[in-house]
């Protein structure tokens, strides 16, 4: 596949702004939102995401209730955009790439996603696998993550604030990781947490030169990589803030 345009490209610290004068009144996208989404979903196919489950979650979850209200009306876009506190919600494409890697083979029982960011990633792996644990290091970001996803009721998705890097060892083994943030590798300690023929997705490399790497646990201890799109990330950070 070739080279995507940027997955998720840096943007400014965007605070929660008040909305835009031009942004057209919630309701007003409420009426066509689902027709800007069968449009998005159509651009997906095109660019590769053929997964039923992962074109009907990005079908059904509503990407404008993930941002502020004055970036609603560019929420069915192909970009990423900001989400405040220097970070990013995922351009589409690659939300709908990295889940469809993570579903290859089977829809997986137990997923951890690393970088909650605003919700919406989790909320389209909740529609797809069995459980899901998803962590963030931002505290404001977990709680509005929490606001966004609290109408889908996604009783398979538990929330948690902390540091992604230490995985979450209590509910580990997961069959499934999807790392929404760019290193220039993992922490073997995280990947000790995958079960055996389970997979994690995660943009990694430089900066500047980053791809979405698939890293399978073929035994106990083998691990096997394999070198996809190139793609770009907010940086995955120690800590929690
Ligand atoms: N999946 C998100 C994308 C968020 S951007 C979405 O759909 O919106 C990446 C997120 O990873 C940021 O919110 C950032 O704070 C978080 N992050 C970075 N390093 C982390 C870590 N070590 N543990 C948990 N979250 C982390």
């Amino acid at each position: 596949m070739g080279r995507l345009p940027e997955a998720s490209a840096k943007a400014p610290a965007a605070s929660r702004a008040a909305p835009a004068a031009s942004a057209p009144p919630a309701q007003g996208l409420g009426m066509t939102s689902a027709r800007l989404r069968e449009r998005m979903v159509s651009r997906l196919m095109d660019n590769g995401v053929r997964d039923a489950n992962v074109l009907a979650a990005m079908r059904r979850v509503a990407r404008h209730d993930f941002v502020d209200e004055g970036l609603a009306s560019r929420a069915y876009e192909d970009s990423a955009l900001p989400i405040g506190f220097e970070q990013t919600i995922s351009q589409p494409l690659v939300v709908g790439l990295m889940t469809q890697m993570l579903l290859d083979g089977g829809k997986p029982a137990r997923v951890l996603e690393v970088g909650t960011g605003c919700g919406y990633q989790a909320a389209i792996l909740a529609c797809c696998c069995g459980e899901v644990f998803s962590v963030e290091r931002i505290r404001a970001l977990h709680e509005r993550a929490r606001q966004n996803l609290r109408p889908l009721r996604l009783a398979n998705l538990r929330l948690v604030f902390g540091d992604g890097l230490a995985g979450i060892a209590d509910s580990a083994p997961f069959d499934g990781m999807l790392i929404a943030a760019g290193a220039a590798d993992l922490p073997q300690s995280l990947l000790d947490q995958l079960a055996i023929g389970g997979r994690a997705i995660a943009p990694l490399g430089a900066a500047d030169r980053q791809s979405l790497c698939i890293i399978r646990r073929e035994t106990a201890g083998s691990f096997r990589r394999t070198v996809h799109d190139a793609v770009r990330f907010v940086p995955l950070l120690p800590g929690v803030s």
